[in-house]
């Protein structure tokens, strides 16, 4: 199905340095710490230089990966490196774009083909049809890539495309749209943005740009999800696509990480985006994302994954709900990060993310507790932090509720100065071995954060360890 060396001599997929940076990894890193650090990030020598109010987002998309280097590697830098450092990703070069990427299976349902700059996803639907999720750059990459790739697919009378989801409207997205409508014919759904739909000659069948509430639609007998996210394009949307790995279905994100706009209403709509994004992938469940901008969140990495392994299983691609909730806060103090390069009078309220855990669950107690922190944790370098807008780590005064699996009903308590909430379980009750409690904050807003809800269960342990 994928082939390694190209007729052309050209670098293969496999071998393509990924990313190319001009900045060496240890400098990065050297960076991350010191933004974590609370030390302006003035000290590297290609920064721009920054208003605190850049700082503090952009230092909210350190903390907030938790100290999770994948999502610092593959999010992080990706999202705010056009605020940092317009340089340190060329993403669109020559080489990303003249290495191909053959046709790649990622998942049971869901190939890509393209190259390391741009391409498609191809999805099979529970019908046995297809649906293209963009159409690549030209007519002609539709006669040479996707039609042979869809044929190969098993592209019949009975199997049929149904159907493709253009993200946005710019020419890297939907310039072979015109073709496909040619092979297809009139009866082809080509759904776009509403924003982006004028002037397109392959008549699109328009998603409105001004609802924001997601919208789902069935096509083979499979239900994705259209949002609208104007803002890179006026047109712009995320997909949810259910995706299936060893015939088990998970719903991953297609979307987010499209350049910032330089306009300061667009660079506005598009910091909305973000936090509708994150709205999204709570709301589905969303375990993990892909881009048809595969360098731009990890996906071209994930790939060469499954390439190198010759399996997709463990796959790359799911990085489990927690996370992708963490990738999706970081993309959004990214882009409030770029507002304030636009538009110096922007303050927008920083997002934490926020996180609970049990430090201690003995079978017996009557009591129960855990510990609300944002950032790093309880040993996040920034808890000492005098000034409310600049300290991370435990949270107080906050209420966070506890559920007792199958044991009658729980108990609220609010956070002391540590984090901790801790509440004696009503009625005398008491923790049994191997009963799951779970807590949960709701989240609120004060005048400098969103804290974002958090949720968590454990199980109480046995007797006797
Ligand atoms: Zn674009």
């Amino acid at each position: 199905m994928s082939q390694n060396v190209q007729e052309d001599g050209q670098q293969t997929f496999k071998q393509a340095a990924q990313p190319t940076r001009r900045m060496p990894k240890a400098t990065s890193m050297l960076v991350l710490a010191l933004t974590v650090a609370g030390v302006t990030t003035a000290v590297m020598p290609e920064a721009r230089a920054q208003s605190a109010e850049a700082l503090r987002h952009l230092d909210s998309a350190v903390k907030n990966s938790g100290g999770d280097l994948a999502l610092l590697n593959h999010y992080r830098e990706y999202s705010c490196d056009a605020v940092e450092d317009t340089g340190m990703y060329p993403r669109s070069s020559a080489e990303r774009r003249e290495t191909r990427v053959p046709l790649t299976q990622i998942f049971d349902n869901v190939w890509y083909i393209g190259d390391m700059y741009v391409g498609q996803f191809i999805l099979k639907t529970a019908s046995g049809g297809f649906v293209l999720i963009d159409a690549l750059n030209n007519s002609a990459e539709v006669d040479q890539y996707t039609m042979p790739a869809l044929r190969s697919l098993g592209l019949s009378a009975s199997n049929p495309l149904l159907a493709v989801m253009i993200s946005h409207g710019h020419g890297d997205h939907d310039g072979g749209a015109n073709r496909l409508r040619e092979i297809f014919g009139s009866s082809l759904a080509i759904y776009l943005g509403s924003g982006d739909a004028r002037n397109k000659a392959y008549n699109p069948l328009q998603i409105d740009s001004a609802i924001a509430e997601p919208q789902e639609r069935t096509i083979g007998g499979t239900t994705v999800v259209f949002q609208s996210i104007p803002g890179h394009t006026p047109g712009m949307m995320n997909f949810v696509i259910p995706v299936r790995h060893n015939g088990v279905e998970h719903k991953l994100m297609m979307g987010g990480r499209q350049g910032h706009p330089g306009a300061v209403a667009s660079a506005r709509s598009y910091l909305r985006g973000t936090e509708r994004s994150y709205e999204l992938v709570k709301k589905y469940g969303v375990v993990g994302t892909f881009l048809t901008h595969p360098t731009s969140d990890g996906t071209t990495v994930h790939m060469q994954a499954i390439e190198r392994a010759g399996s997709r299983d463990p796959n790359p691609f799911f990085i489990g709900h927690e996370r992708t909730l963490r990738a999706a806060a970081m993309w959004r103090g990214c882009a409030a990060g770029w507002l304030s390069t636009r538009d110096a009078s922007s303050v927008e309220l920083v997002w934490r993310v926020t996180s609970l855990t049990f430090p201690e669950l003995k079978p017996n107690l009557n009591t129960v507790s855990a510990q609300l922190a944002s950032g790093w944790g309880p040993n996040d370098p920034d808890a000492a932090q005098t000034t409310p807008d600049a300290q991370w780590g435990p949270i107080a005064g906050q209420t966070v509720t506890f559920s007792i699996e199958g044991g009658g009903p729980g108990c609220t308590a609010i956070t002391n100065a540590k984090g901790l909430a801790t509440c004696t379980l009503p009625n005398k009750a008491k923790l049994l071995p191997n009963q799951r409690v779970a807590a949960s904050f709701e989240g609120n807003t004060t005048d400098t954060f969103v804290n974002l809800s958090s949720k968590a269960s454990a199980v109480v342990p046995a007797r006797g360890r």
